[in-house]
């Protein structure tokens, strides 16, 4: 029997989330001593422990077929690979910085400097469509000291928040490009892994819709339903049943996470009472 397999990264800061999301996904994996490999009880799958940097070449030569990753490591490495669909965990974005006293106008300012990054391939293309010549000091890692040891006049790193940057005394001056954690796939799977990659796709869209919606109830007087109803779309229309209370109805309905709390403002002036908020654990439209 065909299994699908999937390579994630063995430990650092997507190890979690991908594992998470395989198991929120219904995909039971038991790794307790940290193996390279480990097979799905009651999933036809076969995780791959590896480095994220190793995950584009393993899923180009089919080693493995699928892969959870970084979106910038797919960038930099520049292989054969398909990007399926972002997971939307592990949100960063990469920037250039510069030491905190330098004055900044805009890219010109990088005209000849030094720049010091582990993503050499990135940069390179940002400012060859910017026609600004650059030098790339490429290391490894902490990137954030290269310039306060002299071995360059600006980094171009990852942040999330900015700390780290502000704690080695640089300021971020520009984005060159925003990532987060994605799916992709071997561009050549067999029909039979493909089969299984498309069940995962549709319990990934399940999960992700969950979280992105919650369930809410609310009682109102009847009077005030129609213009409740207007106020959330719900996946249909919303459902509304009678209570014992004369002259009042229970409303249930699906409500988008970013908008929530304006929403509940406006069901509070319409009348609403009783309102409840509940974690959608999967949504299948
Ligand atoms: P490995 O040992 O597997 O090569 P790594 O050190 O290259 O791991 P991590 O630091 O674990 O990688 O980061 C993995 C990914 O997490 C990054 O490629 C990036 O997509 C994402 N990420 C999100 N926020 C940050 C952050 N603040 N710093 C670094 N990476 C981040
Ligand atoms: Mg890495």
């Amino acid at each position: 029997m065909s299994t699908l397999k999937i390579a994630i990264q063995k430990s650092g800061r997507l190890s979690e989330k991908s594992l998470q999301l395989l198991e929120e996904c219904g995909i039971k994996i038991s790794n307790g001593e940290r193996k390279l490999k480990a097979v799905a009880q009651n999933f036809p799958v076969e995780i791959l422990f590896l480095r994220d940097d190793d995950i584009p070449q393993y899923v180009e030569q089919g080693v493995a077929d699928i892969g959870i990753l970084g979106e910038n490591e797919v960038w930099e490495k520049g292989k054969a690979v398909t990007v399926i669909q972002p997971l939307g965990f592990a949100g960063c974005r990469m920037s250039l910085a510069i030491p905190k006293d330098e004055s900044y106008t805009d890219l010109t300012y990088f005209e000849g400097k030094r720049i010091a990054t582990s993503y050499p391939k990135i940069l390179v293309d940002f400012f060859n469509r910017n026609n600004i010549q650059v030098f790339i000091e490429e290391i490894s890692g902490s990137v954030e000291i290269a310039t306060s040891i002299g071995l360059a006049d600006a980094v171009f790193d990852i942040v999330s928040t900015g700390s780290t940057l502000l704690m080695n005394g640089l300021k971020e001056v520009e984005t060159v490009v925003k990532s987060e954690a994605v799916l992709i796939a071997n561009p050549n799977l067999t029909e039979a892994t493909q089969a299984i990659l498309n069940k995962l796709l549709f319990r990934i869209q399940s999960v992700r819709e969950g979280k992105q919606n919650k369930y809410i109830l609310l009682n109102a007087p009847n009077s005030a339903i129609e213009s409740i109803c207007a106020v959330l779309p719900g996946m249909k229309s919303p459902t509304v049943l009678p209570l014992v209370n004369e002259g009042w109805s229970s409303l249930h309905s699906v409500i988008q996470e970013d908008d929530y709390w304006n929403r509940i403002e406006q069901l509070k002036n319409l009348g609403a009472e009783g309102i409840l908020i509940i974690p959608i654990e999967k949504m299948i439209r």
